[in-house]
Parts: C-alpha cells; sequence; structure tokens
C-alpha cells in the first residue's frame, strides 16, 4: 500500500511565485515515485493557483465548522472543495497553542470536514514525552475531538501523531516508540469508532521529519504515512523525503 505523505507548507511560502516554483519543483522531482501519495497543504489562499498547474492532490490547513454566514475570515468545508483541496489538516499543535483552539472546537470542525467529504486529518500528540500519563493525554484528545462522528463517516479519517515536543525541534522518537503509539492510537479508535476504522484509519507520524530520518519512520510498523512541516517547503529535502519510501 502506498505511502500517505502530507507537506504541512504552514505560513509559507509568501507570494504565488515562489509557491508555484516550489510546487512545481516538488511535482517534477516525484513524479516518478510509485510508492507514495504526496498531498500539498498550502496556505489558503494559494489552492486554487496550484490546482491550476495540477500534479497531486491539494489539502487545506483548518476548516471552520459552519456551512456559510457571518463568521469574518472563516472558510467552509464547501469553499476548500470548490477551491481544489479534498483533505484538511484539523487540530495542529500550533493551532492549539497560539490560537488556543480547544477540542471542542476542534471536535466541530472533524465533523464539518468529514461530513463534507474531506479527507480530515486529526493531529494529535503529547506535550511531554516524559510525563508518565502521556499516553492518555492523545486518548483524551482523541475522545473528545472525535466524539459524536458517525461510523459512516470514519473512512474518510486519518490520524497524525505528532508529538508537541518533537514538531520543529529535532528531536524525534524511535521507531519502536512510534509503533507503541501508533498501536495505542488505533486500540483508541476502536473503543470510539468500531472495530472497521480501528483497522482502516491510516495513523501518519509527523515531527521533525528530514531526509536523514524518512526512512525509517516510512518503515515503522503501525504507521501509513508522513505529515512533514518545516522539510517540506525546500523542495530538494522533501522530494529526497518522498523518495525514501520508494527505497
Ligand atoms: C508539522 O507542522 O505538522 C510538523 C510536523 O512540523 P515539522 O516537520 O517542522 O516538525
Amino acid at each position: 500500500m502506498k505511502k500517505l505523505i502530507i507537506a504541512n507548507w504552514k505560513m509559507n511560502p509568501q507570494t504565488t511565485e515562489q509557491v508555484a516554483g516550489l510546487y512545481k519543483k516538488i511535482v517534477s522531482g516525484t513524479k516518478r515515485r510509485r510508492k507514495s501519495k504526496i498531498v500539498i497543504a498550502p496556505p489558503f489562499v494559494f489552492i486554487t493557483a496550484l490546482k491550476k498547474i495540477g500534479g497531486t492532490e491539494l489539502g487545506a490547513q483548518d476548516v471552520f465548522w459552519e456551512n456559510e454566514g457571518a463568521y469574518t475570515g472563516e472558510v467552509s468545508a464547501k469553499m476548500i472543495k470548490s477551491a481544489g483541496a479534498n483533505y484538511v489538516i484539523v487540530g495542529h499543535s500550533e493551532r492549539r497553542e497560539i490560537l488556543g483552539e480547544t477540542d471542542e472546537m476542534i471536535n466541530k470542525k472533524i465533523r464539518a470536514a468529514l461530513k463534507a467529504g474531506l479527507k480530515t486529518v486529526l493531529c494529535v500528540g503529547e506535550r511531554d514525552r516524559n510525563d508518565p500519563n502521556f499516553q492518555n493525554f492523545v486518548k483524551k484528545e482523541l475522545e473528545a475531538d472525535l466524539s459524536g462522528v458517525s461510523k459512516a463517516h470514519a473512512g474518510n479519517l486519518i490520524i497524525a501523531y505528532e508529538p508537541i515536543w518533537a514538531i520543529g525541534t529535532g528531536h524525534t522518537p524511535s521507531a519502536d516508540d512510534i509503533f507503541e503509539m501508533a498501536t495505542y492510537i488505533r486500540r483508541s479508535i476502536f473503543d470510539i469508532l468500531g472495530k472497521k476504522a480501528a483497522y482502516e484509519t491510516p495513523v501518519l507520524y509527523g515531527g521533525s521529519v528530514d531526509r536523514k530520518n524518512a526512512g525509517r519512520f516510512l518503515r515503522a510498523k503501525g504507521i501509513n504515512g508522513l505529515l512533514v512541516g518545516g522539510a517540506s517547503v525546500a523542495a530538494q529535502e522533501f522530494i529526497s523525503i518522498v523518495s525514501a519510501a520508494d527505497v
């Protein structure tokens, strides 16, 4: 099965020209790769431009839970689909920490995105690996964020395990640690959404992935792909990460 590799470009690059240039390099540098599927998640305003260029699937980095109305600055699931993206990242730790997103808000976003038919990437992960309750921290996020999700919509759910201490820090967990957490996540999904979802929901790893460590994470048991932040806005670095799936 192909590995899913999602590029979270965060608030980069700054201009349409830079975005198009980076995208074209990535598309051309990865087009012969057969063992991975690539999704690029640029800032909202660039989705349409990248859709016109074509070459990969696209994602948004957030979504609002209402369909339309007086919600200044917000973007609906329908708008995201209309712009040309079919994936959305929800609950990223930067949004939780910097913008104060709560599990209640994330839950509403997850339900709206799944209902609209978007492939929905829920980010979860502990703040402190030395906390003896770090697994419980992740379980609590999953329980709150997936509360009330219909089993009928769970086929579009993807979980990204992103330990907060690993994001943008250069620190990473071992392949065994990731396997253990992926198993724990699947067990939690079993309790929340049942057996089918527990078996079928892809679990990605994210946190300081680079060209040197990507192969280790792509081969980690229980992991179906990667969510790549900082390294995904450097074309050659990201192309090398994708190449690691073909080795
Ligand atoms: C992310 O932002 O989802 C992420 C994993 O960031 P980084 O790869 O830079 O750690």
